[in-house]
């Protein structure tokens, strides 16, 4: 079970502040999504953080068509997101299986309608950009919530203009003093790539990523990378799962749970290692 210190009244408040600091886009939706110079988190001004819960889910793959019961299963996320009152949802890309299909996109739409929360999103491999821009605006960007950055890069396109956005992401919330930066991407990174290297150089607490189809953590040097499942197919033994994640100043504290009750379990294996709710202390 989690272990959560904090009080719940305390929580509560918490998650009231997070309500007023609101959420920021790096920039509108409207605008061309490069890779711009330099990442502009407007509205975040304010260094005052309260705790607060969120959910990391992952590829919905909407309106799938080998797939039945996409839409239903995303549904009970959203209930779950709903119930436990998440200050918001983060999905690690592949929203919907073909990224153009009109009807895929229209089950991504009304999916959407049934958080009470803001949704928040990276682009998979599966994802058209153009359409992903129109929902969830630029594919690089960042937000703030309770002075904590989440950095969003699209991990299909990891070119040196790219690279070069997300170090300056990384560097303004470290001048920012951000209390905690969380990086989400889809596809998980490599330690031995340029993208390992910039995010253990600047004080990332955790990646949250998909695309494997599977469950499970990995401590880097610096940073853990979290990969959930995700609400439409598993590839392991531990079923649908998603990642809640209840944010603290001096602590992170993440657990692994399953969307459909008595289906799959976390097994652990070398390379795979069991989900457990986690404590990083702060740097
Ligand atoms: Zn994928």
């Amino acid at each position: 079970m989690l272990n959560v210190k904090a009080s719940r009244p305390a929580l509560a408040a918490g998650l009231a502040v997070v309500m007023v600091l609101g959420y920021t886009l790096a920039r509108p939706a409207s605008r061309p999504a490069t890779h711009p110079a330099a990442p502009v988190t407007q509205g975040a001004d304010s260094n005052e953080f309260a705790p607060f819960v969120f959910i990391h889910a992952g590829d919905p793959e909407l309106g799938s068509p080998d797939l039945p019961g996409t839409s239903k299963r995303f549904g009970q996320l959203a209930q779950r997101a709903n119930s436990i009152g998440a200050a918001m949802v983060v999905i690690a890309g592949d929203l919907v299986r073909n990224g153009d299909k009109a009807d895929q996109l229209r089950a991504l739409d009304e999916a959407l309608k049934t958080f009470k929360m803001p949704v928040r999103a990276v682009p998979g491999n599966h994802d058209d950009l153009a359409a992903f821009r129109k929902r969830f605006g630029p594919e690089n960007s960042v937000f703030t919530v309770s002075n904590c950055d989440f950095v969003c890069v699209n991990s299909n396109d990891l070119s040196a203009s790219a690279l070069s956005w997300l170090e300056e992401a990384l560097k303004l919330a470290v001048e920012r003093r951000r209390t905690h930066v969380f990086v989400v991407m889809h596809h998980p990174p490599e330690d031995d790539k340029a993208i390992g290297k910039l995010l253990s150089k600047y004080g990332v607490a955790a990646v949250l990523c998909g695309h494997l189809h599977r469950t499970g953590e990995a401590p880097h040097k610096g940073y853990v990378t979290y990969w959930v499942s995700g609400t439409a197919k598993f590839r392991d033994e531990n079923g649908l799962r998603y990642n809640v994640f209840r944010v603290y100043k001096d602590r992170i504290e993440q657990e692994s749970l399953p969307l459909e009750k008595d289906v799959g379990r976390m097994a652990p294996t070398s390379s795979m290692p069991a989900s457990r709710p986690q404590t990083h202390g702060m740097p």
